[in-house]
């Protein structure tokens, strides 16, 4: 029997590792990341409050067991911290994981995060999560079916998981490439391959075939020549699905 490789694309984790140190510089590389994170928590609020039937106090997040997938310096895990949930961060980047821990003790929030594939914890906590996050993740990965193969066992029936990357889309390639890389360097020339960009019909089928149902989508707008950042219908470029798991 062929043991499988781990899903990890080694060149990729280099880049993060790489710039690890900026994580937390809002004018830094993870600039477009800190810019539309309040609009992914926003987005992943609104789908909690409702799952706990709770809009009014919106608190749904007390005590909810998340996996956040791909944390890097933990944007996502610790905004999900500040609001109730118990969080556990997985990355396959040791600096983005020491930044990531030693920003939480700065800001005084408990994270468990840990250095392992989505496919290994899936392994080894299967049906433990009652939400899993996975952003802008899946396009650095050899194998992004896996992981999202992964996110489903990870998360327990009934729970929620929300995906977020760059559609494959002539626009995608002009903002996140041309404008961001290239021409206005707000990240790193290289973060990303347009190759390696995904099609929401593409991750939808992907989900539906491990035991998901997409139940909604946004877009993510964010302009890297003015900054301005906002949810929107329009999944042509950076966008967020929520999906159910049966
Ligand atoms: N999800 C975070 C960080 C996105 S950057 C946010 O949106 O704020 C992408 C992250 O994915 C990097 O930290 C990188 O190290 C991680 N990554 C890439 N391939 C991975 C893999 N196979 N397993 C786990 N993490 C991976």
């Amino acid at each position: 029997m062929s043991i499988k490789p781990p899903n990890v694309n080694e060149a990729e984790i280099a880049k993060f590792e790489q710039v690890a140190s900026q994580w937390w510089d809002l004018t830094g590389d993870f600039k477009p990341l800190h810019q539309i994170n309040p609009l992914r928590v926003q987005f992943i609020s609104q789908h909690i409050a409702h799952q706990v039937n709770d809009i009014e106090s919106n608190n749904g997040f007390y005590n909810k067991e998340i996996i956040d997938v791909g944390c890097g310096g933990g944007i996502l895990s610790e905004s999900l911290a500040k609001m109730g949930a118990k969080v556990t961060g997985i990355d396959m980047g040791t600096e983005p994981l020491n930044i990531a821990k030693l920003h939480a003790l700065e800001t005084g929030v408990s994270i468990n995060y840990q250095k392992i594939t989505a496919e290994e914890k899936a392994v080894q906590n299967p049906e433990c999560f009652d939400v899993v996050t996975c952003m802008e993740m899946l396009e650095h990965v050899p194998d992004p079916e896996s992981v999202i193969q992964a996110c489903s066992t990870l998360v327990k029936p009934g729970g929620l998981i929300f995906f977020s990357t760059l559609n494959k889309s002539i626009k995608s390639y002009l903002l996140a490439i041309v404008a961001a890389e290239k021409l206005l360097k707000i990240v790193p020339d290289g973060t990303h391959d347009h190759k390696k960009f995904i099609r929401p019909s593409q991750l939808i089928t992907w989900a539906e075939a491990h035991g998901l149902k997409c139940i909604d989508a946004s877009g993510i707008h964010y302009n890297p020549i003015t900054g301005s950042h906002k949810l929107n219908d329009s999944l042509d470029v950076n966008y967020i699905l929520c999906c159910y798991k049966l």
